[in-house]
């Protein structure tokens, strides 16, 4: 297999109604390095990338299925108020770790009832197709360190 590439890239995140979920162009924020084929990024995005270079641009749409993945039912879930002891108050929007059997996981609360929370467990971009306006910075080969521990030096 050809040496990965470490790519460096601008991108701005739209969704379908045309909001800005994020953006690396802002003040303060640095491009978004990766190192291809450690699923620094979604897989979707890495694919469009990988003929790229230094230099160019592109507009890449994204699936659910290929971004953050279809909305799961099953994740959003009530559990008791019990489960937040320590909470002074919890209300719609706030995000906890909780443990799973699959490690910890980022979850939103979605409503409070008097005996049970309703939390859904969704990457908050589950859904959602994306829309990324990309520039490529920068694109090189990784190095053997980094090729090995997956993640940019
Ligand atoms: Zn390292």
């Amino acid at each position: 297999m050809a040496q990965p590439r470490v790519v460096t890239i601008h991108y701005t995140l739209t969704n379908d109604q045309g909001e800005q979920l994020d953006t690396s162009r802002e003040e303060g924020r640095e491009p978004l390095s990766y190192v291809e084929g450690a699923q620094n990024i979604i897989g979707g995005l890495e694919n469009a990338l990988v003929e790229k270079a230094a230099g160019d641009k592109l507009k890449v749409d994204i699936e659910p299925a290929e971004g953050y993945g279809e909305i799961n039912e099953e994740l959003v879930q009530p559990v008791p108020r019990s489960a937040f002891e320590g909470v002074d108050s919890i209300e719609p929007g706030m995000q906890f770790q909780a443990q799973t059997p699959g490690g910890p996981q980022v979850v939103r609360v979605v409503e409070v009832g008097d005996e049970n929370v309703t939390i859904d467990a969704n990457h908050p971009l589950a859904g959602e197709t994306l829309h990324f306006d990309v520039e490529v910075v920068e694109a090189r080969e990784a190095t053997d360190e980094e090729t090995e521990h997956g993640h940019v030096h």
